[in-house]
């Protein structure tokens, strides 16, 4: 079964990600880490990606769909997957959950929530150290949580729906956070 990770920015979902991947096997597929390699390999492809995580917009549904596609495609079946930064959006989900039935793979998802100002505290505090140029600039953090909001909590609102969706409490140090997300995923 894979793993789906949902979080503002800010909410520790990365270094959780790393935690979760170690501990039982994931492999990571980070959508923003694979767009920022595509950013930086110096094609036209890659100047269009930069010009949308630089403003922190979402990247166009065809380039981001295909990457994923490509991505689950290139993997054996026998390698849980854990997403992080996909699916974004509702058009994103559709296709998503497509790949995934075509592909026969299921998913569980966890929400680490988080409170938006904590988040805007913390991403400005980790440009200092990782030097992220979206990651610098406040509008463009304010623009991205509001994608977050907008579009990224009808898409786990889907999920709650279905019942696919564990909320973890992301303002908790990252050591109990861990423990939590551990026994979330152990349940499952
Ligand atoms: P992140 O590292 O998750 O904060 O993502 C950084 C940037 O990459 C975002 O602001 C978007 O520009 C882009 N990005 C990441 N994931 C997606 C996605 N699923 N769809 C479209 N754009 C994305």
């Amino acid at each position: 079964m894979d793993l789906v990770l949902f979080g503002i920015q800010g909410s520790g979902k990365g270094t959780q990600a790393k935690r979760l991947a170690e501990e039982f096997g994931y492999e990571i597929f980070e959508a923003g880490g694979e767009l920022r390699k595509i950013a930086a390999s110096g094609t036209e492809l890659g100047a269009t990606v930069k010009s949308y995580i630089d403003t922190g917009k979402l990247v166009p549904f065809e380039i981001i769909m295909k990457v994923v596609e490509e991505a689950i495609a290139a993997r054996s079946k026998d390698q849980k997957l854990l997403f992080d930064g996909i699916p974004r959006d509702l058009d994103q989900m559709k296709s998503f959950d497509q790949i995934l039935q075509k592909t026969g793979r299921t998913i569980v998802a966890i929400h680490l929530k988080l409170d938006p100002e904590e988040g805007v505290r913390r991403i400005l505090g980790r440009a200092k150290i990782q030097g992220r140029a979206d990651d610098a600039n406040e509008e463009v953090i304010r623009r991205r949580m509001n994608t977050f909001v907008e579009k990224t909590i009808p898409v786990i609102q889907s999920y709650e729906s279905r019942g696919v969706v564990t909320e973890v409490d992301g303002m908790k140090g990252v050591d109990e956070v861990f423990s939590e997300m551990k026994r979330v995923v152990a349940a499952k």
